[in-house]
């Protein structure tokens, strides 16, 4: 909303604090205001039909836009470098909405084998009611990527990159050259790196999705999620099977999300230096059989998380001796650390 060259030369901690907001601040607000209006009214009955047909610009009905949101759709879609972005209810409404809004029965999919458990269960046991087919693979490894590729019939593929919760990392440009050249789009789960830390747009991807419940808004306080497309027809796409489905999110979950983000690279440097720090104690411990982080030189994929990364994230996969019992155990000795799933919140949680 604001200046088009400000903001392009505007670094991402800067974009983080100063993009979305309103145009016109109505009395001069620093903060977004919460728009907790569920309608907006016309000035007219000439205005509403001009703002139904796309001839004037203006809000109509939450599910379809408003202002708190749209100014967090703008900040994150701002962030990834992307064309616009489209907010959800939960990371997983985003997901499926992206799934609604480009897969058509008889469609193929390729994506990351070791995916967030909730996106694997989606595509193998709902979206296979709609006729579309998922192959999952090690895309780690292009070729096993590129073996998947179904002629004519693979529409997309998805990764995860780094993954939930193994910490696998996949060659965002390298995959989406292969994509590409079978006419098939590249979408990116982005919510281990978070846009400060990659920005799959940039690196040849079609489309990002996050579970913003995570780095993005940081407190474990809220749920959202946020779909950021590379091109305007992808947006508007993504955009109407979002208000037809309705997976909307609402406006104080917004406000609260848009106040997470203005702290995330602050949070995210503090966050992955402890993790470093966590990361090599873990390696030396001696009931720890092995430690799995971007930012040790052993992770299998270490000169890859260099190249595409801007930094490591704070997520940590290790496995202890004497293998379950070992885990159970450690699950319930810890202290400071809370047992709980989720991630990217300002306390640090375990998990099994
Ligand atoms: N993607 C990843 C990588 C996740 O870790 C999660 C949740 O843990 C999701 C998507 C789903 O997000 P949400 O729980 O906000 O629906």
């Amino acid at each position: 909303m604001k200046d088009k060259k400000a903001c392009d030369a505007m670094g991402k901690s800067t974009r983080a604090i100063h993009l979305g907001g309103l145009e016109n601040p109505i009395v001069g607000e620093v903060s977004v205001p919460i728009f907790q209006s569920s309608t907006f009214s016309f000035p007219s009955a000439q205005d509403g039909a001009a703002r139904f047909s796309g001839e004037q610009t203006g809000y109509i009905y939450t599910r379809l836009g408003n202002p708190t949101i749209n100014a967090l759709e703008e900040n994150v879609a701002s962030m990834e470098a992307g064309y616009g972005g489209t907010a959800t209810a939960t990371g997983m409404a985003a997901i499926s909405t992206l799934f609604l809004s480009t897969l058509n029965g008889g469609d193929h999919v390729v994506a990351t084998d070791s995916l967030y458990g909730t996106t694997r269960v989606l595509l193998e046991s709902e979206l296979s009611r709609f006729g579309i087919r998922t192959t999952f693979v090690d895309t780690s490894n292009p070729e096993d990527t590129l073996h998947a590729m179904e002629k004519g019939k693979t529409r997309m593929v998805y990764l995860e990159t780094p993954t939930n919760p193994t910490m696998i990392l996949t060659d965002i440009r390298r995959t989406g050259e292969i994509a590409h050249a079978q006419g098939a789009i590249l979408a990116v789960d982005n919510t281990f790196a978070s846009p400060y830390l990659q920005r799959p747009l940039q690196l040849g991807a079609d489309v990002v999705v996050h579970s913003l419940t995570k780095y993005i808004n940081g407190h474990s306080d809220v749920v959202g999620g946020m779909i950021v497309a590379g091109s305007s027809e992808l947006y508007k796409r993504i955009r109407r099977t979002l208000t037809l489905f309705g997976g909307t999110m609402d406006p104080h979950q917004a406000w609260l999300i848009l106040r997470g983000v203005r702290t995330l690279p602050l949070r995210l440097e503090k966050a992955q230096a402890n993790a470093m720090q966590l990361a090599v104690y873990l390696r030396s411990h001696p009931n720890v059989t092995w430690v799995r982080y971007p930012g040790l030189p052993e992770h299998p994929q270490h000169e890859l998380a260099k190249q595409q990364m801007d930094g490591f994230g704070a997520m940590i996969c290790f496995g202890v001796k004497s293998g379950l019992e070992g885990g159970i155990s450690v699950m319930n000795s810890v202290r400071l650390i809370t047992l709980a799933v989720s991630l990217g919140g300002v306390e640090s949680l375990i998990e099994h």
